[in-house]
C-alpha cells in the first residue's frame, strides 16, 4: 500500500521523470526495429539515423535490405571531413561476408550523403559490377579515379537525393501539423 503511495506522488510531482522513463523504455525496442544488427553507428547517431526512416519510406527500404542481406556489415563514421570527397564507401568481400565502411562529411549535407552510400552497399549485395559496368555506354556506372578503384553511380546519387527529399518533405508536414 505504502509503495503505491509512493508511486502515485512520484507520478504527480515529476511527470516529466516518467515521460523519460516511458522513452527510453521504448527506444531501445525502437532501435532495435529501425536499425540493422550489423550496421554500427556511434550511438549518439542512433537517433538520427532512426529519425531519417522515420522521414522516409526509402530509406527505411535500404535498412531492411541491409538487415535481410546475409553476412553484410555496416560501419558508418560521421566524420569532420572526408579527404578529397563529400562522402566515401570503402567495401571488402572475403570468404565470411561483405563489409562496408562508410565516412561521411558531417558539415555536409548528411541524410542525402547516408543514403547516398548506403546506396552503394546495397548495389554490392545486389553483385553490380562496378568495374565492367564503368566501361558501358548508359550503365550509370562512372570510374571517378585514374586507377580504377573506385566508382561513382547515377543510381546511388539518385537514391541519396530521393532520401534527402523525402526527409525534408515529411519535416515540412510535421511543422505543418503540429
Ligand atoms: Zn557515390
Amino acid at each position: 500500500m505504502r509503495e503505491r503511495h509512493r508511486h502515485a506522488i512520484l507520478r504527480y510531482t515529476h511527470p516529466l521523470a516518467v515521460l523519460a522513463c516511458i522513452l527510453s523504455l521504448h527506444s531501445p525496442a525502437y532501435a532495435q526495429l529501425a536499425l540493422p544488427a550489423h550496421f554500427h553507428v556511434a550511438p549518439v547517431y542512433f537517433e538520427f539515423v532512426e529519425a531519417m526512416a522515420g522521414h522516409s519510406p526509402t530509406f527505411q527500404a535500404q535498412l531492411l535490405r541491409i538487415a535481410t542481406a546475409p553476412d553484410v556489415t555496416v560501419h558508418l563514421e560521421i566524420v569532420p571531413y572526408v579527404i578529397g570527397a563529400r562522402a566515401r564507401t570503402r567495401m571488402m568481400r572475403e570468404t565470411d561476408g561483405l563489409t562496408a565502411w562508410i565516412e561521411v562529411a558531417r558539415f555536409d549535407n548528411v541524410v542525402e550523403l547516408i543514403a547516398h552510400e548506403i546506396e552503394h552497399v546495397i548495389e554490392q549485395i545486389d553483385g553490380i559490377d562496378l568495374a565492367g559496368g564503368a566501361g558501358m555506354a548508359g550503365s550509370g556506372i562512372y570510374s571517378v579515379s585514374s586507377r580504377g578503384a573506385a566508382f561513382e553511380t547515377a543510381r546511388a546519387a539518385r537514391a541519396g537525393v530521393t532520401v534527402a527529399r523525402e526527409v525534408a518533405r515529411s519535416k515540412e508536414q510535421d511543422r505543418r501539423t503540429f
